[in-house]
């Protein structure tokens, strides 16, 4: 079976180093907020083109922290691809605010920025990017948009490490930026992890406050903050791991290309092309108007792939009162979208034989 995604077989080109990183953590005896994270964080705000990043427990709590440290009045709305992994909404919520859902344009998935302007209430006070599948939004027209109506633009970079928008890396590309380093993710720690890049300085510190209980100095609380560190085991690995990640980005540009390339099948739609050079591929999705009969297909010719995601947001059981929203175009790629195998270390045989199935794919 070719996995659709495979963490071991990634991970084994680094075990010595990861073994060795972590073996330096347990000898320091330090293990939370320490000289690790400090580091990692400063190497992070580098890589994005951003003077700060602070590192938090997973990507939700970095969403989070960002609007309790926004402090926009309770209730102030937010603009929210409706097209997301639900951590993008919950960020929202969790920080007493109303996820306001947008469609994605049907070419790229990602927020269109055509939509947005419609949504907009005097409640309004942000926009949520998300940079999907690794593919970044068009920034220039949502940047317009937040300027016009004086909005603070927040991406969700969880899936786009070293991802650019015109030769400018995620992160860098709104007023303040959350990653998650969930092991999956481009750069992914061996356990949860997450952090805010941002240029703002008031901002970083609220966060890092936050973050830490509210507290600069122990036991003295400034704000009612949370507990959300990402730990020194998880910086050292992620130190590690940064190293490569260009050069696994690199790869899996490579076998998008490839992918683009080579597969042809018109009952098969594949992702949009135009800027394949800067996106970072964290999933290669097509579309399947019979969804559960090509996924058949590929199982059937030894084909892992997955669902990405499978039920929309507004159509959660968590979330009756989005019930009776009517979102056509998100609800269609819900329906249709399928992640084939791509990830740093699948070989030439197995991406062949992933285009040769969907290529040979006929629908009923
Ligand atoms: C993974 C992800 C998150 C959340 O990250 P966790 O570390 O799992 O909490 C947020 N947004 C998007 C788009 C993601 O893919």
């Amino acid at each position: 079976m070719i996995p659709h995604l495979n963490l071991q077989r990634q991970t084994e080109p680094y075990q010595q180093e990861l073994a060795e990183a972590a073996a330096r953590v347990v000898a320091s005896g330090w293990f939370i907020l320490g000289k690790e994270l400090e580091r990692f964080e400063e190497d992070w705000s580098r890589y994005c083109g951003a003077r700060f990043a602070v590192g938090t427990g997973n990507g939700l709590d970095a969403i989070a922290l960002i609007f309790k440290a926004l402090a926009f009045p309770e209730g102030s709305e937010v603009i929210v691809p409706a097209q997301t992994f639900i951590a993008s909404l919950l960020g929202v919520r969790q920080a007493g605010l109303v996820p306001v859902l947008a469609e994605p344009d049907p070419a790229t998935y990602n927020l269109d920025p055509a939509g947005i302007e419609a949504l907009i209430t005097s409640r309004t006070r942000a926009i949520l990017p998300v940079h999907l599948y690794g593919k970044c939004c068009d920034m220039d027209a949502i940047r317009a948009v937040a300027e016009k109506y004086q909005l603070v633009v927040v991406e969700d970079a969880a899936q786009a490490h070293g991802a650019t928008w015109k030769g400018r890396p995620a992160g860098s590309l709104g007023d303040i930026s959350a990653f998650s380093f969930y092991p999956a993710k481009n750069l992914g720690a061996l356990g949860d992890a997450g952090a805010v890049v941002t240029d703002d300085e008031a901002l970083t510190r609220r966060i890092r406050l936050l973050r830490n209980y509210g507290s600069e100095e122990k036991y003295y609380n400034e704000l009612p903050g949370i507990n959300s560190r990402l730990d020194e085991i998880q910086a050292a690995m992620l130190s590690v791991r940064l190293r490569y990640l260009d050069e696994e980005n690199k790869q899996r540009r490579l076998i998008a290309r490839r992918y683009l390339n080579e597969m042809r099948n018109p009952d098969i739609r594949l992702p949009d092309a135009s800027t394949c050079e800067e996106d970072a591929w964290h999933l290669f999705v097509v579309r399947a108007t019979d969804r559960a009969h090509f996924r058949a297909f590929l199982e059937q010719k030894g084909i892992q792939s997955a669902v990405h995601y499978p039920i929309a947001p507004h159509r959660q059981k968590a979330f009756p009162e989005w019930h009776g929203l009517s979102l056509p175009v998100t609800e269609q790629l819900h329906r249709e979208v399928v992640s084939l195998p791509l990830f740093p270390g699948l070989t030439d045989e197995e991406q062949q034989c992933v285009i040769d199935a969907v290529n040979q794919y006929r629908l009923p």
